[in-house]
């Protein structure tokens, strides 16, 4: 069981200073798939619309109907695209997807011929990710047929950066160059996209080149910017804490959790957290990472378990059943995301996703 506490003002904050970054003029695309990054989709969604984003991105069809049945009337970008079956879906509940596949353009120019409107889509290109997009190769026929497309709308034209956080990777600047060519391209056959957008959290803070008229920041929003700007702060909106529901003396030489990776080196005071794997408590974080009891840092001891794990009390001679624990957050450096990230062995988006994706997490809004 943990208690995921969400800081508004910290994400009105970061989204201000992604602003301050871009200027007034570039529109902000925040983006909230996988439940806002474990933020909470619905409740951060109305919170970027309040500070006046034009439209929120999102991965899949599931998570746009999610946001539309919880009342959200406002442009949705649907930033994975649409299996051929989800393009009635994607019209019905007015999601705007991301087009990479001249199948689905048709099957959406189709149901746009039926309804008598135009669908909005933005055109996806793969400038050097292979992931996502049409390949360059097919990119020029692309824009050629779906401009012939006369229920659809293209509102925009995207790609995505693979190495914008890696200022020596000469990629960023490869892509860019490539886009340029397809925006180039979809201009001279004619397309009028309001929407020309390429950069996601990395490349908001080290390609001003490719922020063009809109921008998709991610993380930075939830206070883990993955590079730095120079005079712009960004603030943790996830904090996580649990309680101790157990305090106990171990004595020497006893083993601490499943196969006792951990023997006692001298008699101690065992703390029990509850919160465990299952509740996005990396195992990786077994015997390395530490947690907060009242100002005190206290080491995690023994694997982590599904439920809890456990952490030597030492220097927390005061701690007792029932207090507080920080996991994650509170200021602390040992409790940060990216102390978290490093011990295990990932980034900080994997760490903030896993964080309450079981059903014991309870998420409190400030
Ligand atoms: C997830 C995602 C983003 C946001 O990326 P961050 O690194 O979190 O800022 C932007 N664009 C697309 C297409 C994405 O899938």
């Amino acid at each position: 069981m943990l208690n995921v506490r969400i800081d508004l003002p910290a994400f009105r904050h970061n989204y201000n200073a992604v602003k301050s970054i871009v200027g007034e003029k570039v529109a902000i695309l925040p983006v909230v798939k996988a439940d806002a990054y474990g933020h909470g989709m619905l409740r951060l969604a109305e919170e970027a619309l309040k500070l006046g984003a034009p439209m929120l991105g999102i991965g899949t069809l599931e998570e746009g109907i999610a946001l539309r049945r919880d009342g959200i009337a406002a442009p949705v970008l649907l930033l994975d695209g649409l299996f051929m079956e989800q393009a009635e879906d994607a019209v019905k509940y007015h999601l705007t997807p991301a087009v990479y596949l001249l199948g689905v353009a048709k099957e959406l120019n189709r149901i746009g011929r039926k309804k008598g409107k135009k669908i909005p889509i933005h055109l996806k290109f793969d400038t050097g990710m292979s992931r996502l997009g049409f390949a360059m190769a097919e990119s020029r026929d692309a824009i050629a047929q779906i401009k012939k497309m006369k229920n659809i709308q293209v509102e925009g034209i995207m790609t995505h950066l693979a190495s914008s956080t890696d200022l020596q990777s000469p990629q960023t600047e490869h892509q860019l160059r490539r886009f340029e060519a397809i925006i180039g391209e979809a201009k001279r056959a004619g397309l009028k996209p309001a929407y020309i957008h390429a950069a996601n959290s990395g490349a908001i803070l080290n390609f001003k080149s490719s922020h063009f008229t809109m921008v998709r920041p991610g993380i930075m929003l939830y206070g883990a910017p993955p590079a730095e700007v120079k005079g712009v702060e960004f603030r943790p909106v996830m904090a996580v804490t649990s309680r101790l529901i157990s305090v106990k003396e171990v004595s020497q030489g006893e083993g601490v959790g499943y196969n006792a990776t951990y023997i006692t080196p001298r008699k101690k005071r065992v703390g029990v957290v509850l919160g465990g794997y299952a509740d996005g408590v990396n195992r990786m974080l077994s015997n390395k990472g530490a947690a907060i009891v009242g100002d005190k840092i206290v080491p995690i001891i023994g694997n982590v378990c599904m439920d809890d794990f456990m952490v030597d009390l030492s220097r927390a001679t005061a701690a007792k059943v029932g207090d507080e624990v920080t996991l994650l957050g509170g200021g602390y450096e040992e409790t940060s995301v990216e102390k978290w990230a490093e011990l295990a062995g990932t980034i900080s988006y994997e760490i903030f996703c896993r964080i309450g994706v079981g059903s014991r997490t309870k998420r409190v809004y400030r």
